[in-house]
């Protein structure tokens, strides 16, 4: 990752400032400390909740701190109390919210903002934080202070509406694309994920930065989910036909789609109907789909687990409850997110959270699979740590599935030989 340029003739206008973080979790407290760090901030401050915060805030009272970032969910006092608690006692000048929950929390903190330009607020961010991301907020200090540039804001792709999404759905338009996860040990191919692709009569074929939001929270999803899953059912025939090695697919599943019982007797008639053995199959499901509606979900993944199918935790690490969640529910599998993953051996702060991740996966017994493997780098850090599969551009992009007997056999040797790499 590029560190984001402070601008070419000066100095960013925070380089050496002093800086609060507040952040109950001590492996994402070091976290932002380590990027942070990255941006040449000055004397970095840690509080562990809104009281401890506080405290230390008026007692650095002579010589302001420049910035407060702080985490919106902490057990005492959370980050919307201290957010008023800062206006009130006038503590903060800048203050950066982050929260690895619904986007909507942090709406409310924006909207506060607006109503009240005393918040002093930059703005908010989604864990995991990036890097670019938290200077670009920080660009909006420097205006005020006549400093660099701001960056233009990341330009995400338009989103479809429902109505144009349901009528794709109703013409076949979506398929899954699959991504391979390969054992670090020998090389070998273990299993692909399915990713969902929207092949537009015009447009061309679309990621699901353009239709999963819009999806997510409506009764469509359904629908799609088990049309991705119908699609998948019949590839893993074909390619068992083929005389590919066996093989597990993964099938992402929303919040909706984990909560909804009538959804799961769906989803399981279609498997047992198809003779595909639910043991190929692992369902993907993120820790804020787990806690959306907790009681739902932990008896919906122990009716999987109990009919032989995997489950595996995606996006681990960016949770906000991570450790205590994982060891709750009965997954199969642990996905670090590729946050954590791609570029750890530079990053101390990333090695630290994929160390402790990799740490709990191997001690509850879990296969563990790094997201986002991108260099051999990459890739020797997580075999000598001990992680079982990798996924990432290293390996192989998602393709379509007719492609997939093809890599295997042109790839077969290049990852053995990865496998074996000093
Ligand atoms: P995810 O489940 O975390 O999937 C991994 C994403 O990371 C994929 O993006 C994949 O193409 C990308 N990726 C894989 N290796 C690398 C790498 O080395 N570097 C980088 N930078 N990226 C890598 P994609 O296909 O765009 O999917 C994005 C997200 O959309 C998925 O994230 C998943 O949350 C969601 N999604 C995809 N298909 C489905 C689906 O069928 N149902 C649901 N509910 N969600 C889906
Ligand atoms: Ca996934
Ligand atoms: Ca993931």
């Amino acid at each position: 990752m590029q560190i984001p340029p402070p601008s070419a003739t000066a100095s960013p206008p925070w380089e050496g400032r002093r800086v609060l973080v507040v952040e109950d979790s001590s492996v994402q407290r070091g976290y932002l400390v380590g990027l942070l760090r990255q941006l040449a901030f000055g004397e970095i401050f840690e509080a562990a909740d809104g009281n401890e915060a506080l405290q230390l805030l008026e007692r650095e009272r002579h010589d302001r701190i420049f910035l407060v970032l702080t985490d919106l969910e902490m057990p005492g006092m959370d980050g919307i109390e201290l957010t008023c608690q800062l206006r009130d006692r006038n503590l903060a000048d800048n203050l950066i919210v982050v929260s690895a929950r619904d986007p909507r929390l942090l709406e409310i903190i924006e909207n506060m903002a607006r109503e009240d330009a005393a918040i002093g607020l930059l703005g908010t961010l989604l864990k995991p934080v990036q890097l670019e991301s938290l200077a670009q907020l920080l660009c909006k200090a420097g205006d005020r202070d006549g400093g660099c540039a701001p960056a233009p804001p990341p330009s995400l792709p338009a989103q479809a509406s429902l109505e144009e999404l349901a009528q794709a759905l109703a013409r076949k338009e979506f398929l899954p694309h699959f991504q391979p996860k390969v054992a670090m040990q020998n090389g070998q191919l273990k299993g692909v994920e399915a990713l969902a692709r929207w092949q537009h009569p015009q447009r061309g074929l679309l990621s699901p930065a353009h239709f999963i939001d819009t999806l997510e929270g409506q009764p469509l999803m359904a629908e799609f989910t088990l049309v991705l899953v119908q699609q998948v059912l019949e590839h893993i025939q074909h390619w068992q036909q083929a005389g590919l090695p066996p093989l597990t697919v993964s099938i992402n599943l929303s919040a909706d789609n984990l909560a909804e019982r009538a959804f799961i007797d769906r989803l399981t008639a279609l498997v047992n109907g198809s003779g595909v053995a639910p043991a190929s199959l692992v369902w993907e499901v993120t820790e804020t789909s787990v806690m959306r509606q907790l009681s739902q979900a932990l008896t919906n993944m122990g009716r999987l687990r109990l009919m032989g199918f995997g489950l595996a935790m995606d996006d681990f690490g960016i949770g906000y409850s991570s450790m205590q969640q994982f060891a709750r529910c009965p997954f199969t599998e642990l996905k670090i997110d590729r946050a954590f993953v791609n570029g750890a051996a530079q990053w101390p702060n990333r090695l630290t959270v994929l160390k402790s991740a990799l740490d709990l996966g191997q001690s509850l017994g879990v296969a563990t699979v790094a997201e986002g493997v991108e260099t051999v780098e990459d890739w020797k850090l997580l075999r000598d740590l001990g992680c079982d599969m990798a996924q990432g551009y290293l390996l192989a992009k998602p393709m379509p599935a007719e492609e997939l007997v093809g890599w295997m056999r042109q790839d077969r040797r290049r990852l053995r030989a990865l496998a074996g790499s000093e």
